[in-house]
């Protein structure tokens, strides 16, 4: 979700965890394989209720008008569609915000809902959707909606950075309202990628290769953008482009920002319970807190209703409750500062209905919402948003709110592109015994400045003394280079194990493997070693040969 939380290994709960019997019960419920995942979700079969069902057929108007849009109208889209009006269907989700080349994580996400659709589907069940929801409200501010990394090891910092620039005065703009960037910046984004082709790859025939494996891409890039209006479109658009006509999947695509009214009587019934909610997100936070958990959620939102106001700029405020009474929320404008205010006239049975197109839900309550009022079987998160997960998870508890399974494939990707190869090369070792050289080399560097600090402080006597400092200039002049030596071997070593443990954004798999044999990797993986938590190890077919690296670097290190 927004921020990246810092909670530790999600998938192995540390000692901490051990002090909080319900946050460990809820890392314990997160499937480790494949199979695991595949046997909770084909034997938990329910009919879900009218509300919920009515729900989903609205849901549907908001699918089609993305997947028309979008152009990815296909026939099993429109099949899809069809199942929302059957009780017996279960939905599979997932979210994330529209990121600029998203990285391999998000189409992780989708991949693994897919495969499990698939499998369950063959072996007995034949309705299951599996949706992606845009979160299309998160201000543009943040970092990975607008910059794409690339590993390149021609680049000091070992990244080749793609940026969308938003001009400061629209930083707090959500992202659905942000213009598509343009043709300039779309064709700079392009020359960029090019010209670090043609300083990565191996041979003028490797070269070639990755230069038509990116047109391939770009082609599908152009398409996204040419129907694109919004920047939040852009991203999307290329997701749905390379998920739904490029891999032929039937996952279906909706906007956060257009479902609010398919969700209005879930938000209703947050408010009513307002109070429980914020207490119980404020001594959830408390408890983790205390344990030394920290699930990147503000200490400044326990206080806060459950979702923000939108404004007239194109921001949105974050609101708090101002007087019980007549149910009124206050807050102003992130944005443009503007005061904003939301008075609901009955307090026992709030009444969204008027005002629902102006809000939206905040991070913790997207769970609880699709869950409440779509019941989705399961929830495919990143480990980025298991504290808020794991909030969620609390407040479901003492709301009453089914809690979906939570799916996290945290996976590795361990692969030699251009760049990885490179980077390695330069080095002449793997992985493990360059993170060893590296600890020699900073040990060395350490006992280098503490002879040269003891030099310096000698010749500083010798000079008092009016002796001669022949011999001691000549030891500090050895010493200097020989850490200046030192110094560069850690600088090319470090910017190598950067490089090779990035986890880059799509287009690296897109110019190295095709976004075709890319999900076949993935597939592959799930399916044939299924484990959710080891590293994803992607055997080069299509990729540099000759230049190909023996073996895999240990994967504990990655
Ligand atoms: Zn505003």
């Amino acid at each position: 979700m927004k921020d990246k939380s810092s909670i530790n290994s999600p998938l192995t709960p540390k000692a901490e965890l051990a002090h909080d019997p319900e946050a460990l019960d809820f890392m314990k419920s997160l499937p480790q394989t494949f199979a695991e995942a595949g046997k909770f979700l084909s034997s938990n079969h329910r009919d879900v209720d009218n509300n919920v069902l009515q729900n989903r057929i609205r849901l549907a108007t908001f699918i089609r008008k993305f997947h028309s849009e979008a152009d990815t109208v296909h026939d099993n889209i429109r099949k899809q569609c069809v199942l929302l009006n059957d009780p017996a269907t279960k939905l599979f989700v997932s979210t994330h915000q529209p990121n600029l080349f998203a990285y391999g994580g998000i189409f992780k996400k989708v991949a693994l809902l897919e495969t499990l659709k698939t499998k369950i589907e063959n072996c007995k069940e034949r309705r299951i959707i599996n949706l992606f929801v845009i979160i299309d409200h998160d201000f543009i501010d943040e970092i990975w909606m607008r910059r794409a990394q690339l590993p390149s090891f021609h680049h000091s910092s070992g990244l080749l950075q793609l940026r969308f620039s938003v001009n400061p005065s629209k930083r707090w703009q959500m992202v659905c309202n942000v213009p598509r960037p343009g043709e300039t910046t779309l064709y700079n984004w392009k020359r960029e990628i090019v010209s670090w082709i043609k300083k990565s790859s191996s041979s003028p025939s490797h070269r070639e290769k990755m230069i038509d494996n990116l047109n391939r891409f770009w082609e599908v890039v152009e398409i996204a953008y040419s129907k694109a209006r919004s920047y939040s479109d852009f991203n999307s658009f290329l997701m749905s482009k390379i998920i739904n006509s490029t891999w032929g999947y039937s996952t279906l695509f909706v906007r956060l920002s257009e479902i609010s009214q398919v969700l209005t009587n879930g938000f209703e019934f947050l408010i009513s319970n307002l109070r429980s909610y914020t207490d119980v997100l404020g001594r959830t936070e408390q408890t983790l807190l205390s344990h030394g958990i920290s699930t990147g959620v503000s200490s400044t939102s326990y206080d806060k209703a459950p979702f923000w106001l939108h404004c007239k700029c194109g921001s949105k405020a974050p609101i708090s409750l101002s007087k019980e009474r007549k149910l009124s929320f206050k807050g102003s404008c992130i944005s443009c500062k503007k005061e904003l205010a939301l008075v609901l006239d009955d307090p026992r049975k709030p009444d969204l209905s008027k005002v629902i197109s102006y809000i939206s839900p905040r991070a913790i309550a997207i769970p609880l919402l699709l869950s409440r009022d779509l019941e989705n079987s399961c929830y495919c998160s990143g480990k980025g948003g298991l504290g808020y997960l794991m909030d969620a998870n609390m407040i479901s508890k003492y709301l009453g709110i089914r809690w979906p399974l939570t799916l996290v494939w945290s996976s590795k990707d361990v692969y030699y592109g251009m760049a990885q190869n490179q980077a390695l090369n330069a080095i002449h070792m793997e992985i493990p015994e360059a993170e060893r050289r590296l600890q020699e080399l900073h040990s060395k560097n350490n006992e280098y400045g503490r002879k040269t600090r003891n030099l310096v402080i000698k010749r500083t006597e010798l000079v008092n003394a009016n002796s001669s400092l022949c011999g001691i200039l000549e030891d500090l002049f050895q010493l200097k280079e020989e850490q200046r030596r030192i110094r560069r071997e850690i600088e090319i070593i470090e910017k190598a194990t950067k490089i090779v443990s990035l986890s880059p954004c799509i287009l690296d798999y897109a110019v190295n493997f095709g976004m075709i044999d890319t999900e076949k990797h993935w597939c592959r993986h799930l399916l044939e070693n299924g484990n959710l938590v080891s590293s994803v190890y992607f055997h080069q077919d299509c990729s540099d040969q000759d230049n190909r690296k023996p073996g895999f670097p240990n994967e504990s290190r990655l």
